[in-house]
């Protein structure tokens, strides 16, 4: 197997690679410094083929050059392999001037908050105070929804723009499991 399928996947469809053990997005302008830096484990050789393989990919159209080629997954799209996804995405739904819903995420109430209070110019009215347990956080079903897949194609600028996907299994069920440990466990005596 050459190197580069060792560790990148090619997705011609959002024009990148993804490094399928680092979980980011690469490209032929990054993609030296990413395997000089993540996976100097490699033998020199095989770092030498990874980058001429991600040039020729380029070349041959397959993968974008830099970040500006890059193609973000629409709803409808399946889960982009190689990357984590998420359950906890809440996306505004405010309606922008062609009419249709932002569709911004976020994986926090304080960040989609302050997404809809920045760029919006919302107020949240059920504010009283601090947020009390149990309470839904002002905005929700209103201006945003909760519980949207999501992923992101890496940590920083552009890559780090969560999309929604729709994932291939609708059980969490193992994931819940392990998630929600709860630390305290009822006393009933
Ligand atoms: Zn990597
Ligand atoms: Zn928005």
């Amino acid at each position: 197997m050459h190197p580069f399928d060792n560790v990148f996947v090619p997705l011609p469809r959002y024009r990148i690679a993804i490094c399928s053990s680092c979980h980011n997005a690469v490209f032929p302008s990054s993609i030296k410094t990413h395997v000089n830096t993540h996976h100097c484990y490699l033998p020199v050789r095989h770092r030498q083929q990874i980058i001429q393989r991600a040039v020729e990919l380029e070349r041959r159209g397959i993968v974008g050059s830099d970040v500006s080629g890059i193609q973000f997954p629409s709803p409808g799209d399946p889960a982009v392999p190689g990357l984590p996804v998420w359950p906890d995405g809440k996306k505004c739904i405010v309606p922008g001037p062609d009419g249709h819903p932002c569709g911004h995420i976020r994986r926090t109430y304080r960040g989609i908050q302050a997404h809809c209070r920045d760029a919006h110019g919302w107020t949240n009215v059920r504010a009283r105070g601090r947020p009390s347990a149990g309470v839904s956080p002002g905005g929700e079903g209103d201006v945003w929804v909760d519980s949207i897949h999501c992923q992101q194609f890496g940590k920083t600028g552009t890559l780090q723009r969560l999309f929604e996907v729709t994932p291939a299994q609708a059980s969490t069920s193992t994931m819940e499991g392990s998630v929600h440990q709860s630390h305290r466990t009822q006393q009933s005596r």
